[in-house]
């Protein structure tokens, strides 16, 4: 299962799959991080930058973050892919084609200049958590989708 969680600042994506519950992310954070609550990561009962901390701390790389550099990243089902905007203009897309229960990961891309600013990891969970949520497969085949799902 793959999750982001966002506030104004910053994007904290979650991969059940590594999680092994060393719980340290509880332990760091325990109001953020909460795995008897839904949702379990809740940002707005703590800070940034113990947040962050918490996050450095995990030993298996389930949990990682990014700032949003006030990027937004918006789903778009009619459309079939992710969308990053700043300031109204669109930076980047993930695009998928949908094959009954399969949702396939076919592109992915942001504008040069906005690079390296985590912006293709969050459009690439946008869309993939969107498919998990209606329990649909999802074949990451572009090469970036592959890197970050890890399959
Ligand atoms: S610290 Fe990482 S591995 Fe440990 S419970 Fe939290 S997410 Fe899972």
């Amino acid at each position: 299962m793959h999750r982001s969680y966002e506030d104004k600042d910053i994007t904290v994506f979650w991969d059940s799959d590594k999680c092994f519950h060393a719980r340290r992310c509880v332990t760091g954070c325990p109001g953020v991080f909460d795995f008897e609550r839904r949702p379990w990561i809740d940002l707005g009962k703590g800070n940034t930058a113990d947040i962050w901390q918490t996050i450095e701390t995990c030993p298996s790389g389930a949990l990682s973050v990014t700032y949003n550099h006030d990027v937004s990243i918006e789903f778009d089902e009619e459309g079939h892919c992710s969308r990053a905007f700043l300031n109204g203009e669109q930076i980047g897309e993930c695009d998928y084609l949908e094959s009954g229960e399969r949702w396939s990961i076919v592109h992915t891309e942001v504008d040069p200049e906005f690079g390296g600013k985590g912006i293709a990891k969050r459009l690439v969970y946008k869309v993939t958590e969107a498919a998990e949520r209606r329990k649909k497969e999802v074949n990451p085949i572009c090469s970036y989708a592959v890197k970050v799902l890890g399959k």
